[in-house]
């Protein structure tokens, strides 16, 4: 089986941790902060404070941003849960704004029409891996005094304008989970050019505590740490991102241009101006396609191609979001885009022999 996604631990992350387990320091220490000097340098910020996952990260984002009970913020209902799960950690209300067909990202247009006296963020996810329509949200944002938290969580490395995803915003989150571009297996990294907004980051990984004052705690906080062995790994597998995406970008191309022309199928767009990491690549099954959008996936899982679905349902239709009183219609590009959507094995260790029996299998069936 071709799987959808497939870690690259090679022996530089083996041996980086190797020397983590027998210095006798493997909770947070001084490849933590390696890391995080690292991952700032790479995205071009400031600070990046590293944690136990994505989902922390993001939940420490909204906190130092001051986000609180009462507040709005607008996210998109066609992502993974954790885009928008830590708004209700912190109490806030979210509201879901929707999305664009093209880029699979918040529709600017959309947002203007959500934004409230109460808005103060807005949370845009760079789905599969490209960077969301910064230009028009930004300015939104700007208008309106709101702060933007950039979801980049499948992004690393991706770009638009020449700058890297992570220094659009305020502040930014990354996941370093196991199906990622890089990973340690679990992790988080919080990007930054606020110095205090890192600050009260870290506040939350370390249980509230004040800057000043070991055990003085000022704040509800959480043990939200990232471990030096996790560090270690992902120190190793950040020397290498460019390199894991260049192949993610080059496998793209080549399904690209060897599925052209299937009717009822439509490829991934790369916007312009923008560096697509390909997280996923995801492709949209549509009325003209031969067949219903299941017997396609249960035909190329027969095939051996894990294709998936990424993501079925819409946020504002799952039942932890049911209070805010959505229905089905409420954001319909969302609803028929998670009907449509296929994304394709398209990991870096696939083979040109894999892209090329991928290409032939599904011409076979579609044409
Ligand atoms: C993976 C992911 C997260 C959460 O990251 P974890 O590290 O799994 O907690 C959040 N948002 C998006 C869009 C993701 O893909």
């Amino acid at each position: 089986m071709l799987s959808i996604s497939c870690p690259t631990i090679g022996n530089a992350e083996i041996k980086r941790v190797t020397k983590v387990l027998k210095s006798g320091l493997i909770a947070q220490g001084p490849e933590v902060e390696k890391l995080e000097i690292f991952f700032a340098q790479y995205c071009g910020v400031k600070y990046a404070v590293a944690f136990n996952s994505g989902t922390a990260a993001i939940h420490a984002g909204l906190y130092a941003l001051d986000i609180q009970e009462g507040d709005e913020v607008i996210a998109p209902p066609f992502t993974f849960v954790a885009t928008a799960s830590p708004i209700l950690m912190q109490k806030a209300k979210v509201v879901f704004a929707d999305i664009s067909e093209t880029d699979f990202c918040l529709d600017p247009l959309e947002v203007k029409k959500k934004i409230t006296h109460r808005t103060k963020a807005i949370i845009p996810v760079d789905l599969y891996g490209q960077i969301y329509n910064s230009e028009a949200i930004g300015t939104l944002a700007q208008r309106y005094g709101l702060k933007i938290l950039e979801d980049a969580c499948q992004a690393v490395g991706a770009e638009r304008n020449g700058k890297k995803a992570g220094s659009f915003g305020q502040a930014a989150a990354f996941s370093l989970y196991a199906t990622k571009n890089i990973t340690c297996g679990e992790g988080g990294i919080l990007t930054t050019n606020d110095f205090v907004v890192a600050e009260k980051a870290k506040r939350l990984r370390h249980h509230g505590q004040s800057e000043k004052q070991q055990y003085e705690y000022v704040d509800l906080g959480y043990n939200y740490r990232m471990t030096d062995i996790q560090a270690a790994i992902a120190i190793e597998q950040l020397k290498k991102v460019d390199q894991l995406n260049e192949r993610r970008i080059h496998n793209a191309e080549q399904l690209t241009a060897g599925l052209v022309n299937i009717p009822g199928l439509i490829l991934p767009m790369v916007q312009k101006n923008t560096h697509h990491v390909f997280h996923q690549y995801t492709v949209r099954i549509t009325e003209a396609f031969k067949t219903s959008r299941s017997s396609f996936i249960d035909y190329l899982h027969r095939k051996g191609i894990g294709a998936g679905i990424y993501y079925p349902k819409p946020l504002h239709l799952c039942q932890l979001f049911s209070n805010y009183g959505y229905q089905q219609g409420d954001f319909p590009v969302s609803e028929k885009i998670a009907k449509e959507v296929v994304s394709l094995p398209i990991h870096p260790y696939l083979t040109q022999q894999n892209i090329k029996y991928m290409i032939s299998t599904i011409n076979k069936y579609a044409k």
